[in-house]
């Protein structure tokens, strides 16, 4: 099959398809663009297996996402009952990992310090979303795979897992998604080897706290990341890019996160689509 680009990122299996999945998968691919099926807990990491396995130019990631570890976050596009908690079971992860060739990362996993229920146990939260993230850290390395890490508002302690583990001597690959932090933060990551992708987000004019004097915007953080480095990705449904905003996400629209990349970066579209496929490929080997 012949990709002019991957999305590195997205959710094709989620509800939010279910009228239109294979539609949405073949206008992808039609023009050029693969994609990684990503997985947020044991049944949409099963449908993500499911939908690599049926088509070319579709490849999956197993994990649970940290949100997932408490019961309080719904979200209607994702599937019908997603409140349910779920405790990280390496073995049944690690089964299905090796159920297919397809399977070519763990996640998304990681630290979502964002999203804590009013209310609720933060610590006890904290610390059942760490432990379901080491896990998954484990198992990566058991089977030699990229992680594809989810973060919000924990990056520091993020970072600090991943510079634990390279210390212990058992360093882990992998793909900071949907990168919104610093640039110091990014460049930690980049220390580790680790890949950052953008998400639509990038095209969004920056809030208006987010400029004045001495502040970093997106754009910013995205123009010093090296090419060489960066992804790029939908998170679909969610985050639809401009001109898109505010409708589904798909990851055909990609190209216009590869455009504004091209656009800050002073480079052709062309080139930020080959090397950011060149970088899709090389991290998780396909
Ligand atoms: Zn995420
Ligand atoms: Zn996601």
């Amino acid at each position: 099959m012949n990709l002019q680009r991957i999305d590195a990122h997205s959710h094709v299996s989620f509800r939010a398809f279910r009228d239109d999945e294979d539609a949405v998968i073949r206008r992808s691919l039609e023009e050029g663009t693969g994609m990684l099926a990503v997985g947020t807990r044991m049944e949409t990491s099963l449908e993500a297996v499911a939908c690599a396995d049926k088509h070319d130019g579709i490849w999956a990631l197993v994990g649970l996402h940290p949100t997932h570890v408490f019961s309080s976050y719904v979200d209607d596009s994702e599937m019908a009952d997603v409140s349910t908690p779920e405790k990280f079971d390496i073995a049944a992860y690690r089964a299905l990992a090796r159920r297919s060739a397809k399977v070519v990362g763990i996640g998304e996993c990681g630290l979502d310090y964002y999203r804590l229920p009013e209310g609720g146990d933060h610590e006890a939260i904290k610390e059942a979303q760490r432990a379901a993230f080491r896990g998954q850290l484990d198992l990566a390395r058991e089977l030699d795979l990229p992680v594809m890490i989810h973060c919000r508002e924990a990056h520091d302690e993020v970072l600090r897992m991943l510079e634990e583990y390279r210390e212990a001597g058992r360093p882990i690959r992998g793909n900071v998604h949907c990168f919104t932090g610093t640039w110091a933060e990014a460049q930690r990551y980049l220390a580790l080897g680790f890949y950052v992708s953008f998400t639509g987000i990038i095209t969004f004019p920056p809030r208006k706290s987010d400029l004045g004097q001495g502040k970093e915007t997106l754009a910013d953080v995205a123009r010093q990341v090296p090419l060489d480095r960066m992804l790029i990705e939908t998170d679909a449904p969610y985050l639809a890019p401009l001109p898109h905003r505010g409708r589904r996400n798909e990851p055909s629209f990609v190209k216009h996160v590869a455009a504004f990349i091209a656009g800050i970066k002073h480079v052709s579209v062309e080139e930020v689509e080959r090397q950011t496929l060149q970088n899709v490929k090389a991290l998780f080997r396909i």
